[in-house]
């Protein structure tokens, strides 16, 4: 079947449904495969439970005219919410980077639905499916769209931005993550750069950390910028104060407002300064972007200040990486607190630096002067230091159950696989 026909039939089906199990009726289900499953296997199921149509790549399931039959169910997603984007005349901004994309698009939702009727990647359904499903949701009262893109491998965001065709770019950094994929940090500024590459070639428009060198060297030729940063910027702002919170106050003439976020740690604030940006660029009044960024409270284990008992506790194991991990440490060794502990969790998908990539982090701790430090996962054994060093998470709470831990200041991070998290029910 051609792409326009089945648009034809996803505007009367418009619910697009990708797990089987999840059928309601009137879906169109996408049987799609993954390393453990075809999805052709359950479209019978899908159609039994309701689904309006099945589309599929195995002629084999094809039993009446509900199938679709195409020959990859995966491209057919893919250029259907393309052909979808086509229709959809409202800026579509698109987020990528190595730390703080769903933090930062989370913050432009906040900022831009005071004004707009605002779509948006849901949680972080940020890849070749997530980014075309999001696009698919995407009604016609719709007034902007937020596409959250992530990568782990070369070529990806130049293929997302193919089918989501962004108006407006905005990398937040480019970092030691996924190096696995990439191979150095070279391969990962190629890879996020394909973003800038995309908005270069039709005449875009980029947001841009004015902090960051590599960012205005990567976007050369990009003619229409919104730069922010903490100076030589269009938007200004910077980080007040020592608290747990962060604060920040706006320094541009017509917008000095101080935003009292309920964010832990200053590494948003480039978080916050894009959303500033991004908000002012909309015409969203200066007053209104505060009262949203203030209201905005981050959920997911994302940088999460939970209060237990005596305890303050940042919550952060959601994921980690060299570069997050860092401005983490920086950032507990400027908070003014008296017994701090690092509960930190290893950081996965490191590749050939895993070794050395832990040690640093080691080094860092001991650098900044931190004593209590709790070191889990196998990726540290290999690590000098006189610290704690568990194997597993639970180990970790087991030992915090016994020997507790009062009036401190605690921060949790590792990377999802290390499961930091249950660390937490010790205290
Ligand atoms: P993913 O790759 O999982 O989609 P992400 O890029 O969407 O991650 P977030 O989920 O927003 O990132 O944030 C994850 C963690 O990254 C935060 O909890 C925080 O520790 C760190 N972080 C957030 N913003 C920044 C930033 N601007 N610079 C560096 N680290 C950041
Ligand atoms: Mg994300």
């Amino acid at each position: 079947m051609f792409i326009p026909e089945l648009y034809n039939l996803f505007l009367q089906f418009p619910s697009i449904q990708t797990d089987s199990r999840k059928i309601k009726k009137g879906d169109i289900f996408f049987a799609l495969k993954g390393d453990n499953f075809n999805g052709n296997a359950f479209a019978a199921k899908a159609l039994e439970d309701g689904a309006a149509y099945a589309v599929i790549d195995e002629s084999q399931y094809a039993t009446d005219d509900r199938y679709i039959l195409t020959n990859d169910v995966l491209t057919t997603l893919q250029l259907l919410s393309h052909h979808h984007r086509l229709q959809l005349d409202i800026p579509v901004i698109a987020i990528t980077g190595s730390n703080g994309k769903t933090t930062t698009k989370e913050l432009l939702i906040a900022v831009l639905s005071a004004k707009y009727k605002t779509y948006a990647t849901e949680g972080n359904l940020n890849n070749h499916i997530g980014v075309p499903l999001t696009l698919l949701k995407i009604k016609q009262d719709a007034e902007i769209a937020i596409i959250e893109m992530g990568a782990n491998h070369i070529g990806e965001i130049a293929s997302y931005c193919k089918y989501a065709n962004p108006d407006f770019g905005l990398i937040n950094n480019v970092g030691k993550a996924h190096l696995e994929g990439f191979g150095s940090l070279e391969g990962v500024k190629k890879a996020k750069g394909e973003l800038y590459d995309y908005i270069r070639k039709f005449d875009g428009t980029i947001f841009r950390n004015a902090d960051l060198d590599y960012l205005e060297k990567m976007s050369q030729g990009i003619q229409k910028q919104i730069t922010y940063g903490t100076s030589n910027a269009q938007v200004i702002g910077r980080a007040i104060g020592d608290d747990t919170m962060l604060k920040v106050v706006i320094l541009t003439s017509g917008m000095e407002v101080q935003i009292n976020t309920q964010l832990v740690g200053a590494y948003n604030l480039p978080n916050v300064l894009a959303a500033v940006a991004v908000g002012h660029y909309f015409n969203v009044d200066i007053d209104t972007i505060k009262k949203a960024l203030e209201n905005y409270t981050p959920s997911n284990s994302r940088s999460q200040l939970i209060e237990k008992g005596s305890n303050k506790i940042i919550l952060d194991a959601y994921n980690a990486n060299p570069t997050s991990m860092k401005l983490a440490l920086e950032n507990m060794a400027s908070l003014q607190a008296e017994n701090k502990w690092l509960l930190l969790g290893a950081m996965k998908e490191m590749g050939e630096e895993s070794v050395a990539e832990h040690q640093s982090l080691v080094d860092l701790a001991i650098q900044l002067g931190f004593q209590n430090v709790i070191l889990t996962g196998k990726e540290f054994e290999a690590t000098k230091h006189n610290y704690i060093w568990f194997a597993t998470s639970s180990e970790v709470k087991d030992y915090l159950s016994e020997n507790k831990v009062e009036h401190a200041t605690i921060l949790i991070k590792g990377s999802r696989g290390s499961k930091m998290e249950v660390a937490l029910e010790a205290f």
